[in-house]
């Protein structure tokens, strides 16, 4: 008899040294509270194991003494491990300190009964079998254990108890299997009790107690929680998801799904063509549900406001043999997020005010369309609207802005299938379309229309004026924001002209703008470094011999050759850097005037152009006063020539001027009269020394009988206004004979010399 409780304590010692290896492997945080359980828990199954197996009464007492103690580490550390299992906050220390004072007392309460047998007495029985076998009688320290133990073991229950009545009923497993494993062991104390067998044998459920305890804290998952929280975390999950079997009929949809899509999900029977139809398209619908990979894609259903955007995935279930199972579907309302997003793009694309793309996209797009190298044609458009910052101040911002959105609505409206537009800046807008769908008169005739009413009256209402380029594009490559400024380039040609609307850029104008902007920053260099300097054409009296030359500007450009002054003179006059240039020739010939002192040439007279522009830029006295001053000259050998525009621009002021330098001494040329609107009136205005006459212009008129009588007349009129005549562009003989015999009195041209440098003319004149 004793043999078997031996074997059946040594079987459980071994399971519950095995625990304690399993525990001691597990990560889980319980481990360490279950490990001193299990540890505890062999102290008493040693001191049974004593007592089952000896016959002399000191160690049998030794046994039992170990079974006592031993029962007061295991409630201990139970204790522990059910505050730890139930997540309770740590107990004070000072309630942990009664608790150990306590166990400590009838454990020494325990130890002293070899003194004063106070718990127990050991009876020596024979049992059946005819072995002995000491019987545990109590004594009132025993029953204060007992009771100890008891109150114990109901408090380590009462933690569970009240953890389940606390936790939600999807916990209630994790405790329960533990709760219950406790009761287990309490019955089977009441049930030995109860028994009252010889063999006292309720360390038999304590330990077995103490495996179940292992096997619930450590091995056991809960099968019941898992499931139900995937099946909570599944059906509440904000994504739809579905799930088709391998024959393509819907097993699962949850609540999102069924709210999503209006499909009830106790009948899923219509669920793959709903889907099929506003999801993942029909050829899904036609393979059963089925795919061949996973996969994740975004689709848009619905138009306008109401407009979704999902994100899907897609998911071929295999088992762990690759056999199909079926299509999970997960997808995810991204319309929130999705239009945030679009709008965000949308800010950063398009111009605020009228809705229009921006310059950097229209870019984009343009060389998109360009790059697919379809052979098409393109034309790019830029519109301006004229005076734009007066608009402003005037109407105020809101009706310029007003002006600004109508146009986009015009544009929009007008605009042709896959043509692309945009606002390139303030006032201007810019479009790239297909050649031949628009053409200038084309285009003239839809922005006149902008400003007819019509029937709306939605047109544009204010007294704007639009100007707009109008560019062939003939070099794809060209940059786009390159192929904009060409259009702007034919729009700045524009100057004050409210008649025409669009003007079409051509190579020529680039060209002129090219050669206008290289020759303006050049011009200080080349002043510098002497590629700027006079040419000489000689000036004849009526007798041939030699009077002077006019000195004429010539510029040896090192890359583009000799360049004539008709090549960047107008450039200069029209920005004024032309006082440059000429400060320098006046003062080239100011230079050559001085080196002639003291020889033959001494009496020649060089005579300088002045630009009307030099009017304005210069004081002109001072700069020509000071100039002869400097280099010691007569200023009679210096002549001025002017023309007539100078009286037009100015007249007080800059006959003022010319009155002061003819009193001073030089000598003042009217040039090219006869060329433009003189008229004899302004003889009596001008006041000049010198009358210098352009045969050019004579010679080009188809009735030379009434040009020869004018000519005469001027000449004459010259005569009897004390003015000397000079002829120039002086050609052929018979010119030159005509020219004496109307009584001329200088002559220059080409029949004599072209211009020429000042070491040929010094020739000539030696
Ligand atoms: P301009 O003052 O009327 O100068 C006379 C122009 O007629 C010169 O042209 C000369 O080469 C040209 N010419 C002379 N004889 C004949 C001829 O028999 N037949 C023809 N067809 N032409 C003849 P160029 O040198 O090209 O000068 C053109 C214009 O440039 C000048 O016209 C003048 O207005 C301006 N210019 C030249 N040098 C200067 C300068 O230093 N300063 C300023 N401000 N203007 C200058
Ligand atoms: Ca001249
Ligand atoms: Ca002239």
């Amino acid at each position: 008899m004793k043999q078997t409780y031996l074997i059946e304590l040594s079987l459980l010692t071994a399971l519950v040294v095995f625990c304690i290896f399993r525990t001691l492997r597990s990560r889980k945080q319980i481990a360490r509270s279950v490990l001193f359980v299990l540890c505890s828990i062999v102290i008493p199954l040693l001191g049974n194991i004593i007592i089952a197996a000896s016959e002399d009464p000191v160690i049998c007492n030794a046994g039992y003494m170990l079974f006592l103690l031993g029962t007061n580490f295991v409630l201990y550390t139970l204790l522990d491990f059910s505050l730890q299992y139930c997540s309770f906050p740590p107990m004070k220390r000072g309630l942990w300190m009664a608790v150990t004072a306590i166990l400590t007392a009838d454990s020494v309460s325990v130890f002293l009964n070899n003194f004063y047998m106070h718990c127990y007495t050991l009876e020596e029985t024979l049992l059946e079998s005819g072995e002995i076998y000491y019987i545990l009688k109590s004594g009132p320290g025993h029953y204060i254990h007992l009771a100890l133990s008891a109150v114990f073991l109901l408090a380590i229950a009462g933690n569970f108890i009240w953890k389940m009545t606390r936790s939600a009923a999807l916990y209630l497993e994790r405790y329960a299997v533990i709760f219950l494993s406790i009761v287990f062991v309490g019955a089977w104390e009441f049930y030995i009790v109860l028994l009252d067998r010889t063999i006292d044998r309720s360390m038999i459920g304590l330990a077995v107690g103490g495996i179940l305890l292992y096997f619930f804290a450590i091995e056991y998952r809960p099968v019941f929680l898992k499931r139900a929280l995937h099946e909570l975390l599944v059906s509440n999950l904000s994504d739809a998801v579905f799930f088709f079997d391998a024959d393509g009929v819907a097993i699962y949809a949850n609540t999102a799904a069924a709210s999503l899509f209006g499909i009830d999900s106790r009948n899923l029977a219509d669920s793959a063509k709903i889907l099929g139809e506003k999801i993942t398209g029909s050829a899904f619908i036609k393979n059963g549900m089925r795919v061949e990979k996973d996969f994740r894609t975004q689709v848009e259903v619905g138009e306008g406001d109401g407009r979704k955007y999902y994100d899907v995935t897609c998911r071929r279930m295999e088992d762990k043999r690759g056999n199909y199972l079926g299509t999970f579907f997960g997808i995810q309302d991204d319309t929130i997020l999705e239009k945030e997003s679009r709008e965000s793009l949308f800010r950063q694309t398009h111009d605020q005010l009228t809705g229009m793309i921006n310059r950097d996209v229209f870019i984009d797009r343009v060389n998109q369309k360009i790059a697919q190298k379809t052979g098409e044609q393109y034309v790019m458009i830029l519109s301006d609207i004229a005076d734009f910052k007066i608009i402003n101040e005037i109407y105020g911002r809101d009706t310029a802005d007003r002006i600004l959105c109508d146009i986009a609505d015009s544009i929009r409206q007008v605009a042709h299938e896959g043509s692309v537009y945009c606002r390139w800046g303030a006032d201007q807008f810019a479009a790239f379309a297909k050649r031949g769908v628009i053409t200038p008169e084309l285009l003239e005739e839809e922005i006149r229309a902008c400003f007819r009413p019509d029937e709306s009256g939605s047109r544009i209402r204010y007294p704007v004026v639009i100007h707009a380029g109008f560019y062939e594009v003939t070099e794809n490559e060209l940059p786009v924001a390159a192929m904009v400024d060409r259009c702007q380039l034919a729009i700045a040609m524009v100057h004050d002209d409210y008649q025409r609307i669009v003007y079409v850029y051509d190579d020529e104008l680039r060209q002129k703008r090219l050669w206008e902007q290289r020759v303006n920053t050049e011009l200080p260099g080349a002043l510098a470094s002497g590629q700027i300097f006079p040419y000489l054409q000689p000036q004849y009296s009526s007798s041939n011999a030699l009077t002077g030359a006019e000195v004429l500007v010539r510029w040896q450009h090192p890359e583009e050759g000799f360049l004539a002054p008709y090549r960047f003179i107008p450039i200069f006059e029209k920005n004024g850097m032309i006082a440059k240039v000429d400060l320098h020739i006046w003062e080239e010939a100011c230079r050559i005037l001085a080196s002639w002192k003291g020889t033959e040439r001494e009496r020649l007279h060089l005579s300088v152009n002045i630009s009307p522009k030099d009017f304005y830029f210069l004081d002109l006295y001072e700069t020509f006063t000071e100039l002869v001053e400097k280099y010691g000259l007569d200023p009679a050998s210096l002549h001025l020539e002017v023309t007539e525009t100078v009286v037009m621009n100015d007249a007080v002021e800059n006959i003022r001027v010319i009155n002061r330098l003819r009193d001073y001494g030089f000598v003042v040329e009217m040039d090219d009269f006869g060329s433009g609107y003189s008229s004899f009136n302004l003889l009596r205005d001008m006041p000049v020394d010198v009358l210098k006459i352009d045969m050019a212009f004579l010679g080009k008129t188809s009735h030379p009988e009434k040009a020869e009588m004018i000519l005469n007349n001027i000449i004459e009129l010259a005569h009897q206004l004390n003015l000397i005549s000079i002829a120039e562009g002086v050609e052929l003989e018979d010119q030159l004979r005509m020219l004496k015999e109307m009584g001329c009195n200088i002559f220059q041209g080409y029949y004599f010399a072209k211009p020429m440098p000042l070491e040929d003319f010094e020739k000539l004149a030696a």
